[in-house]
């Protein structure tokens, strides 16, 4: 059986309560506990203070915003704003998100099975742990390793020589919200910051954003798309009813009048520490019909990409899967 530690559980219902209490270096937020709650049970996190944010009110609700995040109606929307405790099946069903941004709704009703999407919330899918074969065991098993360098040990399993976690990303959400252009709005004690999504990841296994620890998701805003603008997410695992991701891509792409791209963003992931956007798709897209560049886009999406053994999956598997779902998605678009 596997038990947690002893530690205390705080439950504020405001914001500044929630992040006076993150000042400590023991305490750790917890949203939804679907991914920090088996995490703790495996010591890979043994906190002292455990900051419950489900009672806060402003880290909820998914609502039109002015593109400073102030809450406005449909005529002068700019952007959706969703509340960092939103659960993924509320982003997956909500009417705005799926009218407007269909990919993040697509990925949101991907993330795991139903009972973990009730729970599990979007701002803990953006702050998801990385994972890897290695990692993801109980304290025996790791232990009997030798533990590694991302917890206790000073030893990549999967590298041998390097001195980096190279853990994969495994989060759903975040490849969509980056095709899209989505910005973080993160606050703590010392005041609120913004972060712009293509700046958050870093390529570091052990913590693989730029969120202090002190620090809260409070929402995420995404910028309207435009009318020509079409937007995929697809997802590769093991069984569709539950796994996190082998590989996953999203594509956001805005068709002129007449049906050729004007711009296309791509996001491999699941494959690295952090979300790949795959480099020099205007180049080869701009101007033409989308059903005719479906293979040029594809090519560079599988030279950039470099899966390594740190899911059980087989990394070429998965390299040679990356064409194959990048054509899937943008049929789905066509
Ligand atoms: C069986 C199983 C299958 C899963 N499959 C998938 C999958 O397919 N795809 C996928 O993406 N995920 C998957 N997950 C992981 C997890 O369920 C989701 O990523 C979920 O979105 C995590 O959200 P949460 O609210 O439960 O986060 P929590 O577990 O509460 O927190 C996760 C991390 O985020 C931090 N955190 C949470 N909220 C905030 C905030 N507002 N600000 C700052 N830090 C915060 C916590 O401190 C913690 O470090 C799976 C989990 C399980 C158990
Ligand atoms: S990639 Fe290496 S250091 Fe990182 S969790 Fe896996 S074995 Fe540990």
């Amino acid at each position: 059986m596997l038990r947690l530690h002893d530690y205390r559980y705080h439950r504020p219902d405001r914001l500044s309560a929630a992040l006076d209490l993150l000042e400590d270096e023991g305490a750790i937020p917890i949203a939804g506990g679907t991914d920090l709650m088996p995490n703790m049970k495996h010591g890979l996190f043994t906190p002292h203070h455990v900051v419950g944010l489900k009672g806060i009110g402003e880290l909820r609700g998914i609502s039109y915003g002015d593109g400073e995040g102030n809450a406005t109606g449909e005529d002068e929307a700019r952007e959706l704003v969703i509340g960092a405790c939103e659960t993924l099946s509320a982003v997956a069903a909500s009417r705005l998100v799926r009218r407007h941004t269909p990919s993040l709704a697509e990925a949101a009703g991907q993330v795991a099975g139903p009972q973990i999407r009730n729970s599990g919330t979007i701002g803990g899918n953006l702050c998801l742990d990385t994972r890897c074969t290695y990692y993801n065991q109980s304290h025996f098993w790791r232990k009997a390793l030798g533990y590694c360098l991302k917890k206790d040990g000073d030893v990549c399993h999967v590298t041998k020589v390097g001195k980096k976690c190279v853990a994969a990303h495994s989060a759903d959400t975040p490849p969509a919200l980056l095709t899209l252009g989505a910005v973080v709005d993160l606050v703590s004690a010392d005041g609120p910051r913004t972060v712009p999504l293509a700046d958050w990841f870093v390529a570091d296994g052990i913590w693989n954003s730029v969120r202090r620890r002190n620090e809260l998701v409070r929402r995420i805003r995404v910028p309207l798309p435009g009318s020509g603008v079409r937007t995929a997410y697809r997802k590769v695992r093991q069984r569709k009813s539950i796994d996190f991701p082998l590989l996953s891509i999203a594509i956001a792409t805005d068709l002129g009048e007449d049906g050729r791209v004007r711009e296309m963003k791509m996001v491999v992931s699941a494959l690295g520490s952090r979300p790949r956007v795959v480099a020099g798709l205007d180049k080869i897209a701009t101007g033409h019909p989308l059903s005719d560049v479906t293979d040029a886009v594809a090519e560079p999406a599988h030279r950039q990409s470099r899966p390594l053994e740190n899911i059980i999956v087989d990394p070429e598997w998965r390299r040679a899967m990356v064409p194959v779902y990048v054509r899937r998605a943008l049929r789905e678009m066509g």
